[in-house]
């Protein structure tokens, strides 16, 4: 199939009036097959894998008041559809993921831009020739050109094993103190010198013009928002919700046999190793009164006398009409909801010591960004849930009841 042959598809509605599931409804003493901690993307294509395809009886809990994890969206109190949790922007090469989702929304085709803010100027990001050229006011014309400007500035590093090491090879010191240091250590509240590699792997330097943040085959967005696609994902008789309800209330009720677990691994294990990093944010949300705020949906604030990383303006992914306005600004801070496993070595050494620990629970399985403390975009979490699944080689017969 052409890929725009499945776009197209996929952004005709869905099917009309699927059932939603009383999200508040909570039926305890149940038997269930499986208790799936988070309703997250983790949690909830597990949730919908094992109740339609493998006909099982799912109690899905979360201890926030919705479904989604930090994708939920929803309106504000002018009526604007903005993410609680920060811009989520949906994007894979995987056909396989892309046509799963499509069974639970239609796509708005969106491609995502970000500029830079560098002084008064507003650059591309990921570095382009464009970003090149106004930096430095240049007319570097084509991808030799860029490339040789750009090898003129590169600090060859013999290894690269680090997130700053990535960019000092690739663009030299002085871009890289513009564009990524003080970013990155706002971000991570570590140097880049400290951070794994992959980190700063994710926004790799381009010699076209190309300004688009992500080059992968499908990019779009959930055409009613990500909250309508989950509770399509999760409207099925055998799942039962269980929100605003933390996992350490239904523990010993010995509610199902099987467990799978998406919130954090070390919390699990009571810390028992210590506590593994993560880094938090605070979001600051507002209303304007005005029709547009910024010409793109999200601009990165480098600079590190800047105490917020970014700010999104959400009419730009959901392409809303409205006479107002609404943005988010992003804090990082050690405190808080845990948003981001930090990729460092020593972090990947305690996690492999819980991991381990998780292969000896037979009856748990552990999934999802928190649970697998992996830096996971969305698609990679779908994909994750859906391997495990199949993993989990489920018969179809539902367990007798209890
Ligand atoms: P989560 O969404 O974190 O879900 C886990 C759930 O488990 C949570 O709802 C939590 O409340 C619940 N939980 C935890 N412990 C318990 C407990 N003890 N009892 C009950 N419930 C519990 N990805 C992209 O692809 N594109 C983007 O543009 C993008 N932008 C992002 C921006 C920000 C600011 C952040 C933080 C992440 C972004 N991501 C993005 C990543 C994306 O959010 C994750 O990949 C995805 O949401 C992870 O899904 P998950 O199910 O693993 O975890
Ligand atoms: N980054 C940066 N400057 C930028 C954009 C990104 O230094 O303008 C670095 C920073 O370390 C960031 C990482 O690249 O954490 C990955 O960026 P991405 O936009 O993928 O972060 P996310 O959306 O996951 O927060």
């Amino acid at each position: 199939r052409r890929i725009s042959d499945l776009l197209d598809a996929a952004v005709r509605p869905p099917r009309a009036a699927l059932p939603l599931p009383n999200l508040r409804r909570s039926k305890r003493g149940g038997a269930y097959d499986y208790l799936i901690v988070g309703a997250g993307f983790a949690g909830s294509v597990l949730a919908e894998r094992l109740a339609s395809a493998g006909n099982k009886r799912v109690l899905l809990c979360d201890r926030r008041p919705h479904i989604g994890g930090n994708a939920f969206d929803h309106r504000d109190e002018a009526g604007i559809l903005v993410h609680k949790y920060g811009p989520h922007i949906f994007h894979t090469n995987s056909e396989e993921i892309f046509a799963y989702l499509s069974r639970f929304t239609a796509w708005r085709p969106y491609e995502h831009r970000v500029l830079a803010a560098v002084g008064t100027q507003r650059l591309p990001m990921p570095i382009n020739r464009t970003t090149l050229n106004a930096l430095y006011g240049l007319d570097l014309r084509n991808e030799c050109d860029t490339e040789a400007f750009l090898q003129s500035r590169a600090e060859p590093v013999e290894t690269v094993r680090s997130a700053r090491d990535v960019v000092i090879n690739q663009v030299g010191s002085e871009l890289y103190r513009t564009f990524f240091e003080g970013y990155t250590r706002k971000q991570w509240g570590v140097d880049p010198s400290e951070l794994d590699k992959s980190v700063t792997q994710r926004i790799p330097t381009r010699c076209t013009t190309d300004d688009r943040y992500f080059l992968d085959r499908f990019q779009a967005m959930p055409l009613h928002g990500y909250t309508a696609m989950f509770e399509n994902m999760l409207a099925h008789d055998n799942i039962e919700l269980a929100l605003g309800t933390d996992f350490r209330e239904l523990k010993r009720e010995q509610l199902a046999t099987k467990i799978i677990y998406t919130g954090p691994i070390d919390e699990y294990f009571d810390h028992r190793f210590g506590p593994l990093p993560y880094r938090s944010l605070r979001f600051r949300h507002e209303t304007l009164d005005q029709r547009r705020f910024q010409p793109v949906a999200v601009v990165n604030y480098p600079a590190a006398a800047v105490p917020y990383t970014r700010i999104t303006e959400y009419k730009h992914l959901t392409g809303q009409v409205h006479r107002k306005t609404s943005i988010t600004y992003e804090f990082p801070q050690a405190e808080g909801d845990p948003y981001y496993p930090i990729p460092a070595a020593e972090n990947a050494a305690l996690y492999k010591r819980y991991a381990q620990l998780a292969d000896e629970q037979g009856d748990v399985t552990f999934v999802g960004r928190l649970g697998t403390y992996r830096y996971y975009n969305m698609d990679q979490v779908v994909g994750q849930a859906l391997a495990t699944y199949r993993r989990m080689d489920v018969g179809t017969t539902s367990a007798p009841e209890a």
